[in-house]
């Protein structure tokens, strides 16, 4: 497997090199949306270590990760009214992986609503900015 790029995008976003709509932060992870969403509140959640993917991150800070996953997957059931949550993860380019800095998908899902092909349509700023503040916001209560 190769080495660690510091240079992808998301260790750009975690170095505040490249603006994201950040939803939540603490000293060991951070989260932000993804600015093409395959559904309506679709978020990343990152460890701030470097870590290409599931394969070579340290189990205390995916042990993290996941712990924070959780938590903005059950907000985000509220924030979005979701009747489910698509949680996707992907390791290697043969694994589906774009970005090589690990990173969970969390997806609300509505019944009957298919999801968006991969990286298909960038949503609107608007539209995010709203989405982030009214994550952070119930991330925070
Ligand atoms: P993957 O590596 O296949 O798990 O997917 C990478 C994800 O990152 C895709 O869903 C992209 O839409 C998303 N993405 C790429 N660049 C950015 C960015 N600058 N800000 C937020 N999301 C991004």
């Amino acid at each position: 497997m190769a080495a660690y790029d510091p240079n992808n995008i998301f260790a750009k976003i975690l170095r505040g090199e490249v603006p994201c709509f950040k939803i939540y932060e603490d000293d060991r992870a951070f989260a932000f949306l993804d600015i093409m969403p395959r559904a309506p509140g679709h978020t990343l959640v990152i460890p701030k270590a470097p870590a290409r993917n599931f394969l070579d991150v340290p189990p205390d800070d995916l042990a993290h990760v996941i712990k924070v996953a959780q938590k903005i997957a059950q907000v985000s059931m509220k924030v979005f009214s979701a009747d489910g949550i698509t949680l996707q993860q992907f390791n290697e380019a043969a694994g589906g992986q774009v970005v090589f800095h690990l990173h969970f998908h969390i997806i609300p899902r509505h019944d009957g609503v298919a999801m968006k092909p991969p990286a298909s349509i960038k949503e609107d700023m608007a539209v995010l900015a709203d989405q982030a503040a009214k994550l952070a916001a119930a991330l925070k209560a």
